[in-house]
């Protein structure tokens, strides 16, 4: 017994009584101590409600007080509960970049080099000791096939494991490195069949559940008095705070633990740890080899290091600023790559012969079957896109339009165009929920122009597919609407005259350059994402930018909120409230980014927490990124028609999604979330009659958060907030920021790096115009140019 357990029941207290003054809960932290009257006190305050709570403090304050005077001595040695973190070890000393990479046991030595016929970079990874058959195969699925391959292949993310964080002072969703001795492991199953093993492990300075979801074969490794050291993050889940692992070692179990350690992006079947195993083999073996693409002059002109140098120490990092300036250096790499290919592909294509249509009757035609008149900007776009569609150059056209604009509507204007001009038209979207929703508004539309129209997604039986692959083929569909499906191997166009692609930035440079076929098909993309201009105008050199800046009349501006968790049962009362006057609600539950498994597990937790206790007597439904297609569409159709009020879901709905019934948009554990894609998801809400309500549960992990919510609050511009995002950046997470539309860059993000793509592009620009490139940046850029055509 401690002085310091005085201090945790005074943070209790000033923190509300909401049992949270421990990980695990105040409460169940009492009652595990050990005395029996505490114990009694702890299971009483953990039950009690608010109101009673300040009552049991104080009756625990007293009984401590009574302990701590008859046993004073009886505990003398034991750590605070709260100790002061330890001192940070002292750096190494840095390096210096220049010199030659010094051994250590960190860094692999590299063998010397030695002449051979082949470069050991292009040997097969099963060249690699550590790479069998069966491992090939796996690492062929991420694209990794030659050991130079592997070494291109780079990091996601870091985990900083150089020190150990007291359990006392693991902070609400920081990412931390534990080290505890376990206590108590039980094994729990959820109502839908996913089970939950829980942990309670404690350490010098407190205790805490740790929680692995659906590994219930874990059970039995993980037995009381074992120590472990796990990788994760607390979090408000079940009911409680837990800390939620991703990566544990029990005492005893080989393998490195401690220092930076590079998070590779993963296939099932192959884990970090063979993959970091695999790379250290490949840098042993081939790392000096490596050789610049970028020429050494432009290297050192823009500060950045030598390749061989950023590669070492992406993979083998000793501290996060090095990680930096190395991944600079690659993202500098990739951005000048992919310029070179944009101003080489921004030289016109072959002309088009096209049959001439009357665009005053199609634009009258288009008008007379819409329930509503086209605003001006959604006008002007479309004769934007008719003039583009009578020049013998094909179109490549950018439409961009915050959320609810009305792009849907332009992309069918240019699609009639299409067919009265003899053409086929394909509008591709990201999504099996957005496809079939374009095909639910965009069929009946088309049906009323006089065109033909099929859905063609993944979950398109195979006789339909069959059916419908035959009617694109003869040419008797003017108009097909899918997914994915579109670009694959078998689906062949009788005369494909325009590819739309909806909400592109979730697709890939090479995908839109599929779906083009080649040239001599026209091109249209509609993002919402705002892309600042001048970025626009360098990451797309090969296209047009049009802008729908203009909502469609009547749109009542959302109304957001942002409140921390103490707010959560009023905002529960407000959305019951909603929902009673007819309203729909959508709940977003918290992005997990690197864990499928934890985002499904939480969603869950939160989906029968919510329709169990909050609102027991409302329809709810849960809608997550595992479901099956047809699933998904069950659920979402049900929630368009009304007879869902309240949709629990992942970010499944982040995009285009359209519900004009619906009239609040909860997102929680908001601070996790980008403000543009905040900013998507209140898109989603205000589209009919009702006001529209977005409220934001968020934990004010730091000041840096509370501005971001200030500023979603106040702004309703898409433009103004992804220029803050911009700006608001932490720099705490290095790599790992979602690629926005880019998914073939590793280390670039388009956004931050922003100042390095503008050089990148003047830089190519040079480059082009100085003769041909050097003989390794030569075969890089043609390579990622056939990626894209
Ligand atoms: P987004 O640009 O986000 O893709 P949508 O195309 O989904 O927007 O349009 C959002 C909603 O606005 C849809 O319900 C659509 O029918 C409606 N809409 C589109 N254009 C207009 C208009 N000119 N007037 C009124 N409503 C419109
Ligand atoms: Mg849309």
């Amino acid at each position: 017994m401690d002085e310091k357990l005085l201090t945790l029941i005074g943070r209790e207290r000033a923190t509300g009584c909401r049992d949270a003054a421990v990980f695990g809960g105040f409460g169940s932290f009492v009652a595990e101590l050990g005395d029996p009257g505490l114990a009694a006190l702890g299971e009483a305050y953990a039950a009690a409600p608010l109101d009673r709570r300040p009552a049991l403090l104080d009756d625990m304050e007293r009984r401590v007080r009574q302990m701590l005077s008859g046993e004073e001595a009886a505990d003398g040695a034991a750590e605070s509960l709260f100790a002061p973190a330890a001192p940070a070890p002292a750096p190494p000393a840095p390096n210096k970049k220049t010199a030659a990479p010094k051994a250590s046991a960190a860094k692999p030595k590299l063998q010397a080099p030695a002449p051979q016929a082949v470069s050991p970079l292009e040997l097969p990874l099963t060249s690699l000791r550590q790479v069998g058959e069966k491992r090939a195969a796996l690492f062929a699925k991420l694209g990794l096939h030659s050991v130079g391959q592997l070494l291109d292949f780079l990091p996601r993310a870091y985990r900083d494991r150089r020190q150990v964080t007291p359990i006392a002072q693991l902070r609400l969703g920081v990412p931390a490195n534990v080290c505890a001795t376990i206590r108590k492991t039980t094994l729990a199953r959820t109502r839908r069949g996913f089970s939950l093993l829980t942990c309670v492990a404690e350490d010098d300075s407190g205790s805490i559940s740790l929680v692995w979801f659906n590994q219930p074969f874990l059970e039995k490794k993980l037995r009381p008095g074992r120590e472990l050291r796990a990788w994760g993050r607390s979090e408000r889940r079940w009911d409680r705070l837990s800390f939620l692992v991703q990566e544990y070692q029990l005492a005893g179990e080989n393998g490195d633990w401690e220092g930076l350690v590079p998070v590779y992006p993963l296939t099932a079947g192959l884990s970090n740890r063979a993959l970091q195993a695999a790379v250290k083999a490949a840098w042993q073996r081939a790392g000096a080899y490596v050789r610049d693409v970028v020429p050494r002059e432009l290297t050192e002109q823009r500060g950045l290091l030598p390749r061989r140098e950023a590669l070492r120490l992406l993979h083998f990092p000793e501290e996060p600023e090095q990680v930096d300036r190395a991944r600079r250096s690659m993202a500098y790499e990739e951005l000048l790559e992919l310029s070179l290919v944009m101003q080489r592909s921004a030289a016109p294509g072959p002309e088009l012969t096209r049959r001439p249509t009357d665009n005053e009757e199609l634009r009258q035609r288009f008008q007379n079957a819409l329930p509503f008149s086209l605003t001006e900007a959604q006008s002007r776009v479309i004769d934007e896109i008719y003039a583009d569609l009578d020049r013998p150059r094909p179109m490549a056209r950018l439409v961009q339009g915050d959320v609810g604009s009305g792009k849907t509507m332009v992309a069918a204007a240019a699609m009639l165009k299409c067919c009265a001009a003899g053409a086929q038209a394909a509008l591709m979207a990201p999504t099996e929920i957005l496809a079939r929703q374009h095909y639910q508004t965009l069929g009946p539309l088309f049906d009323k122009l006089g065109l033909t129209s099929a859905l063609l997604t993944g979950a398109t039986p195979a006789g339909r597919r069959k059916e419908v692959l035959e009617l694109l083929y003869n040419g008797e569909l003017d108009c097909v609407i899918g997914t994915h499906a579109l670009i694959q191997s078998g689906v062949e166009f009788c005369k494909l005259g325009l590819a739309v692609t909806d909400e592109q930035h979730r697709f890939g440079v090479a995908q839109r350059a599929r779906l083009r076929g080649g040239a001599g098909v026209d091109m249209l993309i509609m993002t919402a994402t705002p892309i600042p201009r001048t970025l626009a105008m360098t990451l797309y050199a090969d296209l047009d930018l049009s802008l729908i800046d203009q909502l469609p009349p009547g749109r009542k501006p959302v109304k957001t909120f942002a409140v921390d968790y103490s707010y959560e049962q009023r905002v529960f009362a407000f959305i019951e409230k909603q929902v009673a006057e007819g309203g729909q609600a959508f709940v977003v539950c918290p992005l997990i980014e690197e864990n499928d498994e934890l985002e499904l597990g939480s969603a869950t937790a939160v989906y029968e927490r919510l329709s169990r206790e909050v609102f027991p007597s409302r329809r709810l439904a849960l809608l997550h990124g595992r479901m099956k297609p047809q699933e998904k569409d069950e659920v979402m159709s049900a929630f368009r028609e009304g007879s869902i009020d309240i949709l629990v879901s992942t970010t499944v709905i982040e995009v285009g999604v359209d519900v004009p019934n619906a009239c609040v948009m909860l997102v929680l554990d908001a601070e996790r979330f980008g403000l543009a894609q905040l900013h998507q998801l209140r898109g989603r809400i205000g589209r009919g009659e009702r006001q529209g309500y977005c409220v934001l549960l968020y934990t004010p992990v730091n000041e840096l958060v509370r501005e971001r919510m200030d500023i979603i609050c106040s702004t309703a511009d898409g433009y103004e907030l992804a220029e803050a995002d911009l700006r608001l950046r932490g720099p705490g997470e290095f790599l790992g920021q979602r690629q926005h539309g880019l998914p073939e860059l590793q280390a670039a993000d388009i956004f931050r790096d922003s100042d390095l793509l503008q050089q990148a592009h003047s830089d190519a620009a040079r480059l082009l115009a100085e003769g041909p490139l050097p003989e390794a940046l030569e075969k890089k850029v043609q390579a990622l140019a056939s990626l894209m055509t």
